[in-house]
């Protein structure tokens, strides 16, 4: 057929509107986004027939120019554009806080309270019983200083945020003394020293890299009242240059680890350095375990054994081990949590309502520590038992083999991680199913398995496609095996 007869059969819009399937959707959606739709598929096959080589024209198929055949194209185009760019994807990395789906997925109570609250209004600064003006920083004070035994708490946006503003009201124009040891950086563009220059601080670091003792820490510490005791005529200039010290800070190595020649200062010895000259001590803790895990292998300090040292202020990020809603988390004395909610910072670092929902009602599963193993996902995820992951990987095994019986499908160990640079050097044992496929790589399984409606993230080892078990819910398992069909 020659290209004029071509462009002469090409449907007009309104006929491929009268089709049943499109008339159907303009009624749910949007007459205009369906009759846009339909205009963009003819558009691109008037394009295409005029691109067309004389063979091109020789082979087309005339079918496509049916109003019938148009109507879906349009159907597909307009379900296409009303995909969001945020969605949900199925994690089978085995690595729990996956910095790039999202860290940690919310418990139920606490996606049914986002929903709840931020559908209409709500309490945000709002006190009911006396009916005037609240703080949203009381939303959640008490619980955490109730879980915690700190005497008082604030909310920024993340841990980045908290150590920003921490180190901006504590800090600035003088020094605060963090060990060689600990000068972390986590992913991205967070890096100690780099926070430090931004807040108005001064970093002295002490120590070396692998060995910081406390004499190093004392010998740095310069306060009025040092300077008093040194006589005029012998004063060390050096020290008359000197800033004053603002604060001691401990970072956790949450990320890697130092091992061989090593000696690192515990916050109980730093706490009482700081008592002794006066000086706030602050850790930068990372993670916010609330619990002790130790018994699943996961050997990292925890928020309330932290402050149960008496250290003065102690931040976390929401959205790691504590299993809620990206935020971050300061706690500690009331004196220095004060200073922190009156900083000019503290408002462009403020959260949202769904924030305070979702991490009001995670918070309240710690209340008893059996509910929040059982509730909050990747507490349970960690304490997940070799002998319930076979079953689960079993189970994923059987849904697959429902839907494709040609793939050659294999139980196998392996060592899952926590993720989100935390515990680095801890490893989880578990189970995954593998999955061969004679004709594909697994690197070709793994890019149609991301193009399944629900993408699945899957691990690839040794060549082989992995699917691990700990981090795919249960409820998540048929999905996962619909992708293979
Ligand atoms: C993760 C982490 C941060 C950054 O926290 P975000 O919530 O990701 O901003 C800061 N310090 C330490 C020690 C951390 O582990």
């Amino acid at each position: 057929m020659n290209r004029k007869e071509l462009l002469r059969r090409l449907p007009k819009i309104d006929e491929v509107l009268k089709e049943e399937s499109l008339v159907v959707l303009a009624e749910e959606s949007s007459p205009l986004l369906v009759t846009e739709a339909v205009r963009e598929v003819i558009g691109d096959i008037r394009s295409r027939i005029l691109g067309l080589s004389e063979d091109g024209l020789a082979e087309f198929s005339v079918e496509i120019l049916e109003p019938g055949r148009v109507a879906e194209a349009a159907a597909r185009r307009l379900a296409e554009d009303e995909k969001l760019n945020l969605y949900p994807v199925i994690n089978a990395t085995g690595t729990i806080l996956h910095t790039n789906l999202g860290r940690a997925p919310l418990c139920e109570d606490a996606v049914e309270n986002v929903g709840r609250v931020s559908r209409g209004y709500s309490t945000l600064e709002y006190n009911v019983e006396k009916g005037m003006r609240g703080s949203r920083h009381d939303l959640v004070g008490e619980l955490i200083a109730e879980l915690t035994g700190a005497e008082d708490a604030m909310v920024v946006n993340n841990n980045a945020a908290a150590t920003m503003i921490v180190l901006a009201a504590l800090g600035r124009g003088k020094e605060i003394i963090v060990s060689r040891g600990e000068l972390v950086e986590i992913g991205g563009a967070f890096r100690i020293p780099d926070i430090m220059a931004q807040s108005g601080a001064f970093l002295q670091e002490v120590g070396t890299s692998n060995k910081t003792k406390i004499s190093d820490y004392e010998n740095a510490i310069m306060t009025d009242e040092i300077l008093e005791d040194y006589d005029f005529f012998e004063m060390d200039p050096r020290h008359t240059e000197r800033f004053r010290t603002g604060a001691l800070m401990k970072v956790h190595k949450s990320n890697y680890d130092i091992v061989g020649f090593t000696e690192e200062v515990e916050l109980e010895e730093l706490v009482e350095l700081g008592r002794k000259y006066k000086l706030p001590v602050i850790f930068d803790m990372g993670n916010g375990l609330m619990l002790d895990m130790s018994e699943y292998g996961l050997r990292e300090p925890n928020v309330p054994a932290s402050l149960a040292t008496g250290i003065d202020v102690i931040l976390f990020s929401g959205d790691k081990l504590l299993g809620g809603p990206q935020a971050g988390i300061i706690c500690g004395k009331k004196k220095y949590i004060s200073k922190m909610k009156k900083h000019p910072l503290a408002r462009a670092m403020r959260v949202d309502k769904m924030t305070f929902a979702a991490l009001e009602a995670t918070l309240a599963k710690y209340k008893d520590p059996k509910i929040a193993l059982r509730d909050i996902p990747i507490l349970n995820m960690i304490a997940a038992s070799e002998d319930d992951m076979k079953e689960r990987a079993e189970r994923l095994a059987e849904e697959i083999r429902k839907v494709n019986s040609k793939l050659a499908l294999e139980l196998v160990r392996v060592e899952d991680q926590i993720g989100g640079g935390s515990a680095p050097m801890v490893r989880l044992p578990g189970w995954a199913v593998s999955v061969a496929d004679g004709k594909r790589s697994a690197d070709s399984i793994e890019r149609r398995l991301r193009k399944a409606e629900v993408p699945v993230i899957a691990r690839i080892s040794d060549d082989r496609l992995l699917l691990c078990v700990r981090t795919i819910a249960e409820n998540e398992l048929a999905t996962v095996a619909a992708a293979f069909r």
